[in-house]
């Protein structure tokens, strides 16, 4: 019976943390598996133009901004599986173990980076009308919607942050809250109030989103919480920010999370509590969720990983010493 090949790093999840880990660890000769996602790209793919990727001062097609990732990892050879990871079991130092259905694949490390998905309202227009008008990243988006009437959905500070931002490009900005009271922080419910053009409108639930004969969003169906009386609003776009999920499904009860699911890393790196699994981008980071701070989380964990990798054997020890009790590896550029 051969024996089973045992890679060196093992990356879950293609999308700007994930690209970027492999880049670096295929620089490092390490050979990286990019188990990458038959969905692959992550929420870029769902975007439109970037124009806050320093680098591209144009800007760029979110989704050609992930293939120009892949195409670099590809170059330095990185080995992709575009499916689906279905099962992970992790070890604190041992052999970290992917499935791919019934494939089972072995590593040294693993850097996981399945990102995070924004939470939707689910009511009917949400998803056939994204991209036309309705959007979950108001900070990716909101300059395309110079001069429009627009809302933003949510209460929380991701509501209240989109809702400045938004309105810098926006005529009249409303934000629609389901409560009368806000989870946002004080400073930023504040800050949201003090805006001319941003007013909050509680407590009201969406119910609808309504396409204009141009098949962009035009109107938000709201329903008050109390009397039950719908009313329509009329709006050029809207964004959705009631939160992210985690995609931590596969790891949760194997690795630290937090209460929402985040996997936890230490001491400012991408070490979890397990030896050899290492953790980047939207899985980790619910406050900045760029996508220049996931590529940079991306490129923490392929030094992290490869750090751990030249004390071989593994050894929880030899993770836990971390940069404090490293040298760093030969540059690789
Ligand atoms: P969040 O704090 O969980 O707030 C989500 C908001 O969306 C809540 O107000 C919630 O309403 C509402 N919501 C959830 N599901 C809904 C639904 N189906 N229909 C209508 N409304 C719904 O999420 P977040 O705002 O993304 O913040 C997440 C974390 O990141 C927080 O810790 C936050 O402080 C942090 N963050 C910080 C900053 C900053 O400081 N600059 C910016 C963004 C995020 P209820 O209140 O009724 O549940």
């Amino acid at each position: 019976m051969t024996e089973k090949r045992v890679e060196n790093v093992i990356i879950v999840g293609g999308a700007c943390a994930g690209y970027t880990a492999a880049v670096y660890t295929a620089r490092a000769n390490l050979e990286p598996l990019l188990i990458e996602g038959f969905q692959w790209g992550g929420q870029l793919q769902n975007t439109t133009h970037v124009e806050n990727y320093p680098g591209f001062p144009d800007g760029i097609m979110g989704p050609e901004l992930m293939q120009q990732f892949r195409t670099q990892a590809e170059r330095f050879g990185t080995r992709f599986i575009t499916d689906d990871a279905t099962r992970i079991e992790l070890s604190d130092g041992g052999i970290q173990r992917v499935w791919v259905g019934d494939e089972e694949h072995l590593a040294k490390a693993v850097i996981l980076s399945m990102g995070a998905e924004p939470k939707r309202l689910g009511i009917p227009g949400e998803l056939e009308l994204s991209g036309r008008g309705v959007s979950t990243c108001g900070v990716c988006d909101g300059a395309f919607f110079k001069g429009e009437d627009v809302a933003v959905i949510g209460g929380g500070d991701s509501a209240m942050e989109d809702s400045i931002f938004v309105s810098k490009y926006a005529n009249d900005l409303t934000t629609i809250h389901r409560r009368d009271d806000f989870r946002a922080s004080k400073i930023m419910l504040e800050r949201a109030k003090a805006v001319p053009n941003i007013s909050l409108k509680t407590p009201y639930v969406p119910e609808e989103f309504i396409a204009g004969e141009d098949g962009r969003i035009a109107k938000v169906r709201l329903r008050h919480a109390d009397t039950g009386e719908t009313e329509e609003l009329e709006v050029g776009g809207a964004f959705v920010a009631i939160g992210h999920t985690p995609r931590s499904e596969l790891v949760r009860d194997q690795v630290d999370t937090d209460d929402q699911g985040y996997v936890l890393t230490r001491d400012g790196s991408t070490r979890t509590n397990l030896a050899g699994v290492f953790a980047v981008g939207d899985l980790v980071d619910h406050t900045y969720r760029q996508a220049v701070t996931a590529a940079g989380t991306g490129s923490m964990g392929a030094l992290d990983a490869e750090w751990y990798l030249r004390d071989t054997p593994p050894s929880p020890e030899a993770h836990w010493a971390g940069r404090a009790g490293q040298t760093e590896p030969a540059p690789t550029s």
